[in-house]
């Protein structure tokens, strides 16, 4: 069973809008075992969207549309629809009284745009929008279907888990298995070369999806053993660098172990001006492993606020391991935790040196006095220095507790 996706707007195309629609729908098929293989996004125009309607018809087995079917006369998917499948309009009295009385309760009163709401095709069934007026449509051919919802995305959304979804689950279907193995401070062509021969594998399709702050590799298969085989082979090569499994974020490891292990965190940052700590209170139930931070970005509040001595910043600078090992006992001190991280670097654009250049950091982890440090030259980019800083920050704390 595979599906196709018609996302219509002119919108989506000049790039105004994010076609998130197509998206959300996409993985809510992938639940079913049915994969999407074809997306169209095109214009609010009824050629268009009958073209398009043609070449899903001949590859897909469920098409979703979902756009223009508002009531301004941009909206012209109804009529597409129509011509598509030769339907005629005709006018649904009692969906016309229904929403003669929607407005009427709402102390509104109906146009003529409105009123065309209620001119439904004479082919295919309608489907109910409790939470607009735009009707969604259903028409089947054979095993063929189609479905068109509205553009706006909660009304696409409720129509999808109130009548569309229960019916394609009752659909003979075959189970998908997807699993996401999360990796950071390795880059894609080092990942790769160490699993290449495990992943030209026809039972289970492997995808390799870097991002700045690490690469996901996900693994999809009809069988669940190959894929379960696979993944085992995969984390046995490169486990080490694996945070995660599927939706968990680096963040959620961390808090996730330092409650495994019943320990705390404290934070001292200077050129992530508090990303660190954002990042970490992003967890829900933080609280309970996670006491504070400390930004201490000028020289003084690293002495002041942390104890980093005056003779370490004269003799090393803000920016080396000493004064980051310094920062991480510091923070640890003052705030009683058990775990310290530090991070101090050279976000830019100015202010590197030749023998400290912009994108340095360094980041030094503190546990019960056992301190670990690392150096890492980033990027030209502040706000990229300041993500990577904050994302090495939080693998080394869970290197610590590994
Ligand atoms: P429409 O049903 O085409 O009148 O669209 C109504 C609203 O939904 C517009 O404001 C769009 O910005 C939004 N919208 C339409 N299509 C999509 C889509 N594929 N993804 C996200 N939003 C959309
Ligand atoms: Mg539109």
């Amino acid at each position: 069973m595979n599906a196709g996706i018609i996302s219509v707007g002119n919108e989506l195309l000049s790039g105004f809008t994010l076609d998130s629609n197509s998206t959300w729908m996409a993985r809510k098929l992938l639940d079913f075992g049915i994969t999407v293989d074809l997306k169209l996004t095109i214009p609010d125009d009824e050629g268009e969207i009958t073209a398009a309607f043609k070449v899903m018809f001949d590859r897909c087995d469920i098409i979703l549309c979902t756009g223009g079917l508002g009531p301004t006369s941009d909206d012209v998917t109804k009529d597409a629809y129509c011509k598509y499948i030769g339907a005629e309009l005709y006018l649904d009295e009692d969906y016309l009284t229904d929403l003669q009385k929607r407005f009427e309760r709402r102390g509104l009163t109906m146009s003529d745009s409105n009123r065309e709401q209620a001119m439904v095709p004479d082919k295919g069934e309608t489907i109910q929008n409790s939470l607009g007026s735009a009707l969604g449509l259903r028409y089947q051919d054979g095993e063929r279907r189609i479905f068109v919802m509205p553009g706006v995305p909660s009304e696409m959304k409720r129509m999808m888990e109130e009548t569309v979804l229960p019916e394609l689950e009752k659909l003979p279907r075959e189970e998908l298995h997807v699993t996401t193995i999360r990796l950071t401070g390795i880059m894609e062509s080092a990942l790769y070369d160490q699993v290449k021969d495990l992943v030209n594998n026809d039972v289970v399709k492997v995808a390799f999806l870097p991002g700045f702050l690490g690469v996901d590799v996900r693994l999809m298969s009809r069988d669940k053993e190959s894929l379960l085989e696979l993944s085992g082979q995969i984390f046995d090569r490169i486990g080490n660098y694996v945070y995660a499994e599927d939706w968990e974020t680096l963040e959620d490891a961390v808090g996730r172990l330092l409650i495994e292990r019943g320990l705390t965190l404290a934070t001292a940052e200077s050129c992530t001006g508090g990303l660190l700590g954002s990042r970490i209170t992003n967890v829900a139930g933080s609280s309970e492993y996670f006491l504070g931070g400390i930004v201490s970005y000028s020289d003084a509040a690293k002495m002041n606020l942390l104890g980093v001595s005056q003779e370490t910043l004269n003799q090393f600078g803000a920016v080396s391991e000493e004064t980051a090992q310094e920062m991480a006992a510091g923070v640890r001190k003052v705030l009683q935790s058990d775990v310290g991280v530090s991070i101090t670097g050279i976000a830019g654009p100015s202010g590197g040196t030749e023998d400290k250049p912009v994108g340095l950091v360094y980041i030094a982890v503190d546990v019960a006095g056992d301190v670990a440090s690392r150096r890492f030259v980033f990027s030209q980019d502040r706000r990229y220095n300041k993500e990577l800083s904050a994302q090495a920050a939080l693998n080394m704390v869970r290197l610590s507790l590994v």
